[in-house]
Order: C-alpha cells, then sequence, then structure tokens
C-alpha cells in the first residue's frame, strides 16, 4: 500500500535485487520554496536551483552515516551562472545561486547547461566524517541538463553506469520538484567490492529503460507518493524493495559565533575596511540571506 506521507519533502532508498539495481527517489515541495523564499531569484535560477536541491538530496540520501555531508558545487567560467552551491546533511538541505541578472535576460526561456554555466563544472564531494572518507569527483558540466551532467559524473567518476532524471515545476507560488536516481551495482547496496561492472550486462538496459520512462510530471506530482511512483515503474520485476524514507528539510548551519571566528582571522587592517557607517561589520550568510552585524570590539 503506497502511503501518503512518501509524497513531498522526503528521499526513499529502492533496489531492485534480481537485477543488480539501487536507488534514491526524491521529491521536494515546502523544502524548495523556504529555500527560495530567502532569495528573490528569477524564475530560471529557481527552476535550476530547485533541480540542483533535488539531486543533492537524491545523493545526500546515499550516503551511509547520518553525520554525513554531501556538497554539490558549479564552478563555472564565463557562464550567467558563475556560482551554485547546495549541501545536505543529515537531511537537511541548502544552497544559493550566484548570476549575472542582466546577462540572464537574453537567454532563451529554457537555457542549455552551456547557456547557464558557460564552460562549467561539477565537484560532488562525499564526506562521511565517522568512517574518515572523503571522496571529491569532478566533470564537465555539459550535456542537456543536470541530471545528464550527474549521470556522468557517475560514469567518469565512479564508473557506475547510472541514471539521473530531475524536474521542478511551479504551479501558482509554489515550487515541486523531483528526481530519479538508479545504479546498477552487481555487488548490491553493501558489502563486497566490486571487482568488475560490465557496461553492457543485460539487466541494466532493462533497469534504464523502465525508469528512464519515468515522465517529469510523474516526478513533481505532489499527489503521487513515491513508493506508487517506483511500483508503477517497476511492477514487474521480482522484487522491489523500499528502504528507510528520509524525511527532507531546510537547514542553514550558519551562527553568529562562527561568523565572529572567520571575521575575526582576518588581518586588523582589513577588518578595519569592513566596518560600515554604522559602526558595525555586516555578514550575509549566502544560503540563507542571515544577516549578522558583530561589532568590531567583539573581535578583539
Ligand atoms: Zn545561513
Amino acid at each position: 500500500m503506497p502511503t501518503t506521507e512518501l509524497s513531498t519533502d522526503v528521499a526513499l532508498g529502492v533496489a531492485i535485487p534480481s537485477r543488480n539495481a539501487r536507488g534514491r527517489i526524491a521529491r521536494l515541495g515546502s523544502v524548495v520554496d523556504s529555500i527560495l523564499a530567502a532569495h528573490e531569484y528569477p524564475p530560471a535560477m529557481e527552476n535550476l536551483l530547485a533541480e540542483a536541491l533535488t539531486l543533492t538530496a537524491l545523493l545526500g540520501a546515499l550516503l551511509k552515516e547520518p553525520e554525513g555531508q554531501l556538497t554539490l558545487q558549479a564552478q563555472t567560467e564565463g557562464g550567467v551562472v558563475d556560482l551554485m552551491v547546495c549541501d545536505y546533511r543529515g537531511g537537511e538541505l541548502r544552497g544559493y545561486v550566484r548570476h549575472d541578472a542582466e546577462r540572464l535576460i537574453d537567454l532563451p526561456e529554457q537555457p542549455t547547461l552551456q547557456d547557464l554555466f558557460g564552460k562549467g563544472y561539477l565537484a560532488i564531494t562525499f564526506d562521511q566524517p565517522v568512517a574518515k572518507e572523503r571522496y571529491q569527483g569532478i566533470v564537465p558540466l555539459e550535456g542537456k541538463s543536470l541530471g545528464e551532467a550527474a549521470q556522468s559524473y557517475f560514469a567518469q567518476s565512479e564508473q557506475i553506469p547510472s541514471l539521473v532524471r530531475l524536474a521542478a515545476e511551479k504551479r501558482g507560488d509554489s515550487w515541486t520538484a523531483g528526481g530519479l536516481l538508479l545504479q546498477h551495482l552487481p555487488e548490491g547496496e553493501e558489502g563486497r567490492e566490486r571487482l568488475h561492472t560490465r557496461l553492457d550486462h543485460p539487466d541494466w538496459p532493462h533497469v534504464a529503460i523502465l525508469g528512464g520512462s519515468v515522465k517529469p510530471e510523474e516526478l513533481t506530482d505532489a499527489e503521487l507518493p513515491l513508493d506508487a511512483l517506483i511500483w508503477r515503474l517497476f511492477h514487474e520485476e521480482d522484487e522491489v524493495r523500499t528502504l528507510a524514507a528520509i524525511p527532507l528539510s531546510r537547514g542553514c548551519r550558519c551562527d553568529r559565533t562562527y561568523v565572529r571566528s572567520v571575521i575575526a582571522r582576518f588581518p586588523a587592517d582589513e577588518r578595519d575596511a569592513m566596518v560600515g557607517d554604522d559602526g558595525l561589520i555586516r555578514v550575509d550568510c549566502a544560503f540563507c540571506s542571515s544577516s549578522f552585524s558583530i561589532e568590531p570590539t567583539e573581535l578583539t
């Protein structure tokens, strides 16, 4: 029986054991709205960040440790977007985009990755502090969509055949974004070292065709529980398992003490230059737009 609490602001693990496939499916509603509410982005940037946050949730849900952190960062040269950062920790998501508003106006309504990022790179960092594992992979931001770029990340950096689909849609004042990630892991979710992955293994194209048939409007349909959608795609398989659902929320980790410690590390003359007309140093969090006013005397 599909459960309605698996509709939005949640990520769900999926396993198709007989096909050696695993995956994650996620949908974001109010989490995206509350993250976007801290900014005043034009629609194309809201759409981009909604998809990027969904990708961040899918990748973050792969972390084994609750303390683990996943960071997605787009670095660009000559693009309309010059920086995009999203991160995930314990189901908490945050993100922001820095872009050139004047150049964005000249872009087509459905900008390509090339339009948005120019010569861009996508850096994905998995950080699992308990196991002391930190892994970063970087791929060019190429292809038609952020989903395609993420697929190349897995193909190039991890040699794992993967399928990534992302979609975002605004209805009225509210965004819904959804995503599906599927991977071919012959040795399963846990356990033995992967010795060899045959890219032409017949199980994988089968899973990729079924998964790839998911429609953007299914991913963004907040009335359609994620387990019902997985069932719709894979009900003919011998066995489809779902793993524990991960609730997703908006979370920012900025705090006054941290901001003060960062400012305190600047040399005195640079700190003096930061003081505004009101005698305070003002620092805005790029993620959540919180503003911190620091008395220069606090720093000594
Ligand atoms: Zn913040």
